[in-house]
């Protein structure tokens, strides 16, 4: 019979995973639909109630998301302008129940290439802090999902956070996602976007991040290259879009749609959430 576990220390939670076959989850909203009429083969252990894993806070290396955070405390954290992209994902996570249930943390351990999460996340340069009996190890969101359904955690570790270090205080960030409605609905394309202007109203720093257009979500490098120093306008950060910044994508036909239809879009989603970046914060 399958075992249901709930630790309440981060100790005993890594011991009993290096002690038998369990699967992890937090708000299980995942891995809960993916068994479906499957038997169960492996043991649960619940993070939900470890101490100390839930919660936004600054720290001195920036802004830390513990594991069990839900994306309705996202929704409603007192944050930088710098997270607004985080916060629009956030809201459009699957459903307000889902939102209330599940966790970012979780969002990027599925490594699904639709994981609104993670365009966000990588503008943020977020970084994904790991736990084992053998100590902490932290490695950037670019290295830590290595493909589809497929990151770097190794047998009997745990993601206790995710870090995000600070932009500055002029930076401004937005996404969007295209789906056929506008809850529960996997994206077809998404984009986030981070814009740091320089005290003369022209681009310092910029990130731009795809999903659901390659098996993991990217950064448009070279567009990010190609947008600092251009003012902050809508227009003039709209003309920087080439379509060879679009290159390093490899958008599939399925049923939501054709690669061809999720480039062009993809290139018009990119427009539009520059656009929102020169809107003034909170506005
Ligand atoms: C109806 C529905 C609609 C959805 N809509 C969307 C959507 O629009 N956009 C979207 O991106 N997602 C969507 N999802 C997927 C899901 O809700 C999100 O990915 C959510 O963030 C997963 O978080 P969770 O806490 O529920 O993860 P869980 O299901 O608990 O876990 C997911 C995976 O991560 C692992 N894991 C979880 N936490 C940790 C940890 N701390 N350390 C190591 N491994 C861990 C688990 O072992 C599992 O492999 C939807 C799901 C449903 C059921």
């Amino acid at each position: 019979m399958t075992r249901y576990v709930a630790p309440t220390e981060m100790r005993e939670a890594l011991e009993l995973l290096q002690s038998g076959n369990f699967s992890i989850i937090a708000g299980g909203t995942d891995v809960y639909p993916a068994l479906k009429d499957r038997p169960v083969l492996f043991d649960m252990l619940d993070l939900t109630n470890v101490a100390g894993l839930r919660g936004i806070h600054k720290t001195e290396e920036g802004w830390r998301i513990g594991a069990t955070t839900k994306w309705t405390e996202i929704v409603r954290a007192a944050l930088p302008a710098s997270f607004d992209g985080l916060k629009a994902a956030a809201r459009e996570v699957g459903s307000i129940q889902i939102q209330n249930a599940g966790t970012v943390a979780g969002n990027i351990c599925n490594a699904s290439p639709a994981a609104d999460g993670v365009p966000p996340l990588l503008t943020l340069k977020a970084l994904v802090e790991i736990s084992s009996l053998s100590g902490k190890r932290v490695v950037a969101l670019e290295k830590f999902i290595e493909g589809v359904r497929r990151t770097c955690l190794q047998p009997g570790e745990i993601v206790t956070a995710i870090v995000i270090p600070e932009t500055g205080d002029a930076a401004r960030s937005g996404f969007r996602k295209l789906g056929t409605r506008k809850y529960l609905v996997i994206s077809t394309t998404m984009v986030a976007a981070l814009i740091e202007p320089d005290t003369k109203g022209k681009v310092a720093d910029a990130r731009v991040a795809v999903g659901s257009c390659s098996p993991v979500a990217l950064r448009l490098k070279e567009l990010e290259a190609d947008l600092i120093g251009t003012e902050l306008n809508a227009s003039l950060l709209a003309d920087r879009l080439k379509t060879e910044h679009l290159k390093s994508l490899s958008p599939i036909n399925d049923v939501r749609g054709s690669g061809v239809y999720r480039q062009e879009a993809t290139a018009e989603i990119i427009r539009r959430v520059l656009s929102d970046c020169c809107m003034r914060p909170g506005t």
